[in-house]
């Protein structure tokens, strides 16, 4: 079986940028692409905060153009979702979809996080058309429109308030009538003028006019009665699950499943693995800083194939620009 130097789990920003470095460096990456090649991006319509795009550009394009520049350089790309990977043994063993094994010197891991979702009807099929689990991505698109975001937890207070630079008003929708979110998040939400409530309910669907959303609808758990609260823009933010699961406990992450890197470097708690992206950022969640991380992740796979990587990663990085 060839033996690869190293292989990259994953098609978002993070391991797209990682590939192309990796390529770059003739370390020959085999990428496996993932349940969804190009990740979170694909489901967004434009981004217009990603630089060099003065004019904004289509997520899918974005990640498409990313693809292209890594296979310029080499890079493999095999479509497949990666069922488990072993790394007790070395080099390393990773089985795509079940059957297929692979065997590389180094992993860099860049499974990306899934925005939780609802579940209800209509928010599936709305997603880029209405319905957004990124504020920072798509609130600009709805300037002196009402907005509702669902969540009662710190990102949605966070969501809330930063939309309100742009909505008319922002409806906090949530399921109970005590919020999780810090005190703080809360007392910023509730002090702006701009932030209406509706508690104690529960989305039922995503209602659209046939193309684009213009209504959520809800269900008051005290009455049981349903209503529609009217809006062009539905943000999401009832939490994000890093894609970790299939790891099964063989690297250090935190309580909530996001991979553990150490210091400034990308390196895991396994010599040989390293973690870029989503995957590992629970904080900046940014195509841009996801991107960054992927350069980073392939640097140190660079030098940790040398044999010169730093020692002790969480002192700082050896990787030295060029
Ligand atoms: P979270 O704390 O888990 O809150 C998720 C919220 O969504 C909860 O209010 C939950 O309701 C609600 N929810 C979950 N599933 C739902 C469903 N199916 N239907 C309706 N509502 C649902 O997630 P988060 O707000 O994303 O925060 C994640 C972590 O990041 C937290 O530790 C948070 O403190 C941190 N964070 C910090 C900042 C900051 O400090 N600037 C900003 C953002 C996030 P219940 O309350 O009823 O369970």
């Amino acid at each position: 079986m060839e033996q690869h130097k190293v292989m990259i789990l994953g098609t978002g920003p993070a391991g797209l940028t990682a590939a192309i470095y990796a390529a770059r460096a003739n370390l020959n990456p085999v990428v496996i692409e993932g349940n969804e090649p190009g990740g979170q991006l694909t489901l967004t319509t434009e981004v217009e905060n990603f630089p060099g795009f003065p004019e904004g550009i289509m997520g899918p394009e974005l990640m498409d153009n990313m693809r292209q520049q890594a296979e310029k350089f080499g890079a493999k790309f095999v479509h497949g979702w990666v069922s488990s990977v072993h790394m007790s043994q070395r080099p390393f063993r990773v089985t795509v979809d079940e059957t297929d094994e692979y065997v590389a010197e180094t992993i860099i891991i860049s499974t990306g996080a899934s925005a939780k979702m609802l579940g209800i009807p209509g928010e599936a099929d709305l997603v880029g058309r209405g319905v957004s689990t990124c504020a920072t991505c798509d609130g600009f698109f709805f300037r002196n429109k009402p907005i509702v975001v669902v969540g009662g937890g710190d990102s949605a207070m966070e969501e809330a308030t930063f939309l309100t630079k742009f909505a008319s008003e922002v409806t906090i929708v949530h399921r109970r009538t005590e919020l999780r979110a810090s005190k703080v998040m809360q007392d910023r939400a509730r002090n702006n003028p701009k932030i209406k409530w509706a508690l104690n309910v529960t989305p039922v669907s995503v209602k659209s006019d046939g193309n684009k959303v213009n209504g959520l609808e809800v269900r008051d758990n005290e009455t049981g009665e349903t209503r529609v609260l009217p809006t062009e823009g539905v943000f999401i933010a009832i939490g994000h699950q890093p894609n970790t699961a299939f790891l099964n406990g063989q690297i250090d992450v935190d309580p909530v499943g996001y991979i553990i890197t150490q210091g400034v470097s990308s390196a895991t708690s396994v010599e040989g693995v390293f973690a870029c992206g989503d995957v590992m950022d629970s904080h900046y969640r940014q195509a841009i800083t996801a991107a960054g991380s992927g350069c980073k992740a392939a640097m140190d796979v660079e030098k940790y194939l040398e044999g010169s990587a730093f020692q002790d990663w969480s002192v700082s990085s050896s990787v030295s620009t060029h």
